[in-house]
């Protein structure tokens, strides 16, 4: 069942119809929450997996395939924010050879092994140099840690769009994540400006992202889709991930099924 609509901070809630009728909700223009839902609709899987599915808690996505639900914008903004650079960089592809670059292309793929398919749209894979480049948004006062380990499930994130381009064929031998803050980028692999006083910039180097092969991939995704696809309500998240809860929209049924606070 798909995402129907928002909830405000006050419990109120609106179908996306009757959103659309407002000037605002949760301190948003309507303009914003109509972006945030288009990026929420495209990515939306019912017979199968996105890629974000793929990752962090598998009870989530096991009750979004059930129910009818509402997200708060307030925990969902992050989207809007990517899709402005996803926007601004679609614009550079003009840069390239069209033989040369495939960009915002989906791609669906079978997990051997299950009847279950998974689905990503790739930023822009460069195919003299079988790049794969990723894009995120970040807040700055997460920038130091890049230099001593990129977030696990970037690395997956990133390494599953790799593996559905074996779909068109095509092989990722480098994988690029581009991090855009709010004061500068910031890329996987590379030395960067890790503290933007303009005064005393301090540079160091963003930790590479490694690539992952397809069986160690294909395991992975194994795992997640029986973890998803089951009959019965899988575990909650475990404890090193609970941070995700308080903004999931399915906490109240969610802990009403017993996930220890
Ligand atoms: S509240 Fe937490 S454990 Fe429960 S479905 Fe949401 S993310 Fe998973």
């Amino acid at each position: 069942m798909p995402l129907i609509g928002f909830i405000n901070d006050h419990g109120v809630r609106v179908t996306f119809e009757e959103c659309w009728k407002l000037p605002r909700f949760a301190g948003l223009p309507t303009e914003v929450l109509y972006r945030i839902y288009l990026n929420s609709i495209s990515d939306a899987r019912p017979d199968g997996l996105s890629v974000t599915e793929c990752l962090g808690c598998a009870r989530r996505p096991y009750l979004a395939k059930r129910e009818p639900y509402y997200e708060n914008p307030r925990f969902i903004y992050a989207r809007f924010r990517g899709s402005m650079v996803h926007s601004i960089l679609e614009d550079t592809n003009k840069m390239y050879k069209p033989d040369t670059i495939i960009s915002e292309k989906r791609y669906f793929l079978k997990v051997p092994g299950t009847e279950t398919t998974i689905s990503g749209k790739i930023d822009k894979y460069i195919i003299p140099s079988q790049t794969l480049e990723d894009y995120k948004t970040i807040d700055d006062d997460r920038i130091k840690k890049l230099v001593v380990e990129l977030p696990e499930d970037y690395i997956w994130q990133s390494n599953i769009y790799g593996w559905l381009l074996k779909a068109a064929n095509h092989i990722v031998k480098n994988i690029k994540i581009h991090f855009f803050s709010f004061k500068y980028g910031y890329t996987s692999g590379e030395e960067c400006l890790i503290v933007a006083k303009w005064g005393s910039p301090e540079w160091a180097k963003i930790k590479p992202c490694p690539v992952y092969d397809h069986t160690r991939i294909e395991d992975f995704l194994k795992h997640r889709v029986r973890d998803i696809m089951r009959s019965e309500i899988p575990p909650p998240v475990g404890p090193d991930k609970r941070w995700i809860c308080p903004s999931c929209p399915f906490k109240e049924k969610c802990w009403k099924e017993g996930v220890p606070k």
